[in-house]
């Protein structure tokens, strides 16, 4: 691979320490990795980039890391920039998965690796490798937390033979996302069945992506449009909704509001329908704790950034990063090989044992109320 090639180049100058497979390698504090998040309004994006930066420090990387504000123009630019400044290798979690082509073709022309991290970068030939979750499998755990929590599956995932009708209605994330088109995937296909036999019903008829996704995963876009459901085809009470699909905690807590505000309840308890999420953010970990929100999915930043570290070494030492998957990332260019992790279903049930006994948040942190 070219990139390979213009790292040992580089490494000539007399900076490199030389390792003994490469000859003329650089050593670690020579690589400048620039590191481009998406945004800091959402915990997740901060433990990424959190647990991105320390590691690959520890590892005895230079980072220059930057958060964009979910605002392409600033990611496109902060992207120039680090190429500017001599980055050697690059990680990226794109906002807009189709609008880099630019910065990296420019990070291409100078053999800079690109890592694509969490969210596949599309339509261009210069994506090297992608580090992420079974996104697929995410959509299918909303899902099946859906039927579980409306009591149509139980634990091992079988029906229980509950008899509907019931009434669902549907969150997507960003269109702009390739995530999203993922996470909608595996919800979808996993509610298919139940929706063609009636037993559940989505009356606002919005089943299509593109009627049920979030610009930029925004909370009080999805309160509005909640708001909105709500008042077209749920006005007087008399039909009301059990269980809304929600694809990411900050979409939970705006379709939340909505819904308490229009007289649902402040706890499931009380008649809140069931509602899903994504990344086990604090705030809504309370909420599930609470009985308020039903279920999220934990993905375990910490170990998406070491497989983003792993590749960055691969990179640095001349090798090839290691894929566990060859054909799901097809970006419109090339098939990207991928690292694909996995993620679990969080419910009140199993916060202790999955985020608590983890580490990922102290059992302070997780304590009930706030
Ligand atoms: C990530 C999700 C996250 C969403 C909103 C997606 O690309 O994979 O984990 O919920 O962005 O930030």
């Amino acid at each position: 691979l070219a990139l390979i090639g213009s790292l040992a180049a580089c490494g000539g100058g007399g900076a490199g320490s030389g390792d003994a497979a490469g000859g003329d390698s650089k050593a670690p504090e020579d690589i400048q990795v620039g590191v481009a998040m998406p945004t800091e309004t959402s915990e997740r994006w901060i433990a990424d980039g959190e647990a991105v930066k320390s590691q690959l420090e520890e590892a005895g990387y230079e980072v220059f890391m930057q958060f964009a504000n979910d605002d392409i123009p600033t990611q496109q630019q902060q992207i120039d920039q680090m190429i500017t400044k001599g980055a050697d290798i690059l990680v990226v979690a794109s906002i807009d998965g189709t609008a880099l082509s630019s910065q990296l073709q420019a990070a291409a022309d100078q053999d800079i690796p690109i890592i694509s991290y969490d969210r596949l970068i599309n339509g261009t030939e210069n994506v090297d490798f992608y580090v992420t979750f079974d996104n697929y499998k995410v959509g299918v755990q909303q899902a099946t937390s859906l039927l579980t929590g409306l009591g149509l599956v139980d634990d091992k995932g079988e029906k229980t033979g509950k008899k509907g009708p019931l009434n669902i209605e549907l969150f997507a994330g960003s269109i702009d996302d390739n995530n999203a088109h993922f996470f909608w995937k595996g919800a979808m296909d996993t509610l298919k069945p139940f929706m063609d036999d009636g037993t559940l019903v989505v009356k606002s008829k919005q089943t299509k992506i593109e009627q049920a996704a979030t610009l930029r995963w925004s909370q009080e876009e999805a309160q509005s449009r909640m708001e909105d459901l709500i008042t077209a085809h749920y006005a007087g009470g008399k039909t009301k909704i059990d269980g809304v699909l929600s694809p990411f905690d900050g979409i939970s807590r705006g379709i939340q509001t909505a819904l308490t505000n229009a007289g649902y309840g402040k706890s499931i308890k009380d008649g809140l329908p069931i509602i899903t999420g994504q990344d086990a953010e604090i705030a809504s970990v309370k909420l599930i704790q609470d009985g308020v929100q039903y279920s999220t999915i934990f993905k375990d930043t910490r170990k998406l950034a070491s497989q983003a570290v792993t590749a960055v070494k691969s990179y640095a030492e001349g090798n090839e990063p290691e894929a566990n998957d060859t054909e799901s990332y097809d970006n419109g260019k090339k098939v990207v090989p991928s690292f694909l992790l996995d993620s679990d279903i969080v419910t009140a049930d199993n916060i202790s044992s999955l985020l608590v006994d983890s580490g990922y948040y102290t059992a302070a942190e997780v304590k009930a109320g706030q």
